[in-house]
């Protein structure tokens, strides 16, 4: 088994002793960004609709805080645990870092399966984790989004939980809110629609025609918002998948009707002219986007891949072995903290519009996203060709230094 899979903070571990051998990095600062600054573990009481008390374990991982307040999502699932939640909170602090943002990184979850929950369940289990952990929280301090089954709605119970016990409006203190309580305009889709940026920036680099084939694993909010906006780019969108089912057309999908039908029924069924198929990663494509899960593309199913490019959507969908031997078939991955940070970026661009309380339009904000996405693909690719390594070092590399010389400057190392 892929040692990814038992520990998440172990792979965290493993890509950043490559970039310490890569490019000599101090033995300090290794040592210092071996460990989140704080790990916090809280049991959450609830009043469940039958009356009893149930407690829920949640956590908090701010890793590194050197280039500005942590940042990162909350996440609601059965299977969080700290080790995960460490380890997404390292990944954020690289993702921010990578783009350059004045931001840290931090994630934090709550163990619950959310359909067991009724929604006064849900909103009392939400208020429950802020009041716990308020004092850790603020624009200043660490700024929380949504992650895995967490939505604009549980932020916007968050912030209100939030402003209720600090007696003041501070809207920069969660970012993917409702628009009516100070979401930005583009928040919803900004992931997908970053994707496919990233992936055109990615297929003119490695002369992929236009109309270059995409196949695409997960068909949710990241996976359908890619799709549409691919398409728009001229790619051609000719399988995808849910949890449920994998659907093949090699003329390609219209993906808005696509997106409609799994709207309506909730489900890729029975979708005119295409034909399903038993395993997306082996779909003859140009190029294959995970973006569901993590460990998808593993060392015992990746031989099966016949794309020539990689965009990770998910978060940390190939494992660190599977990763090798695709770098072997000179496979180009575009690693997960470039490919699905236009997320994050507009989190921060909706702080920057809290700040200011002005809101921009949905085009200034998707301006702006693309300029940012822009520079951080084109320095990361300088990067790839000057140190001849792999796309995800490369980007790993550039975020590194960037915090260490933060930290530097802040004398902590
Ligand atoms: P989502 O719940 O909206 O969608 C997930 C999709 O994956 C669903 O369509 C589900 O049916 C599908 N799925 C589940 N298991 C599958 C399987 N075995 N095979 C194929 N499909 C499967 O979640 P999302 O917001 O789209 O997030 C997807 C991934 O992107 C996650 O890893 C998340 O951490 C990452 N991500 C999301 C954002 C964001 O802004 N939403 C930002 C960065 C990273």
């Amino acid at each position: 088994m892929d040692n990814h899979q038992a520990d998440a903070y172990a792979n965290v571990l493993t890509q950043l002793t490559e970039v310490k051998d890569l490019i000599n990095l101090d033995e300090n600062a290794f040592r210092l960004l071996s460990e989140p600054q704080r790990v916090l573990r809280v049991a959450l009481p609830v009043r469940m609709d039958d009356g009893s008390m149930q407690v829920f374990i949640a956590y908090r991982s701010q890793f590194n805080d050197a280039l500005g307040p942590f940042k990162g999502g909350i996440r609601f699932h059965p299977d969080v645990n700290e080790s995960e939640v460490k380890a997404l909170s390292a990944w954020m602090t690289w993702k921010t870092a990578l783009l350059d943002l004045p931001l840290g990184g931090g994630k934090g979850g709550i163990i619950v399966d959310t359909k067991t929950l009724s929604l006064g369940e849900l909103e009392r289990l939400s208020r429950a984790y802020i009041r716990a952990l308020y004092k850790n929280f603020g624009p200043e301090i660490d700024v929380p989004a949504p992650d895995v089954y967490t939505t604009p709605q549980i932020m916007a119970w968050m912030l209100d939980e939030y402003e209720t016990i600090v007696g003041r409006h501070q809207p920069g203190t969660i970012t993917g809110k409702p628009l009516s309580v100070g979401g930005s305009a583009s928040r919803g889709p900004a992931t997908g629609r970053g994707g496919a940026l990233i992936m055109k920036l990615a297929a003119e680099k490695l002369n992929l025609p236009s109309g270059a084939t995409v196949a695409i694993q997960g068909f949710g909010n990241v996976g359908a918002e890619m799709a549409l906006a691919a398409s728009d780019l001229g790619f051609k969108i000719v399988a995808v998948s849910d949890s449920k089912m994998a659907i093949y057309d090699s003329n390609g999908f219209d993906v808005a009707s696509l997106m409609k039908l799994k709207a309506e029924t909730g489900s890729l069924q029975n979708f005119p002219k295409s034909e399903v198929v038993t395993d997306i990663l082996a779909v003859d494509c140009d190029i294959l986007v995970p973006a569901a899960l993590e460990n998808a593309i593993r060392s015992d199913n990746y031989n099966s891949i016949k794309a020539k490019l990689i965009v990770e959507m998910a978060n940390g969908p190939v494992t660190p072995e599977a990763d090798k031997l695709l770098a072997d078939q000179n496979i180009i991955v575009v690693p997960d903290i470039l490919a699905n940070a236009a997320g994050v970026t507009v989190s921060y661009l909706e702080q920057v519009q809290n700040a200011s309380n002005y809101y921009w339009t949905e085009a200034e904000v998707v301006a702006k996203m693309t300029e940012l996405m822009t520079r951080a693909f084109d320095s990361a690719w300088l990067r790839r060709s000057n140190l001849q390594t792999t796309f995800r070092n490369a980007c790993q590399v550039l975020a590194v230094e960037r915090v260490v010389t933060a930290m530097k400057a802040r004398g902590r190392i």
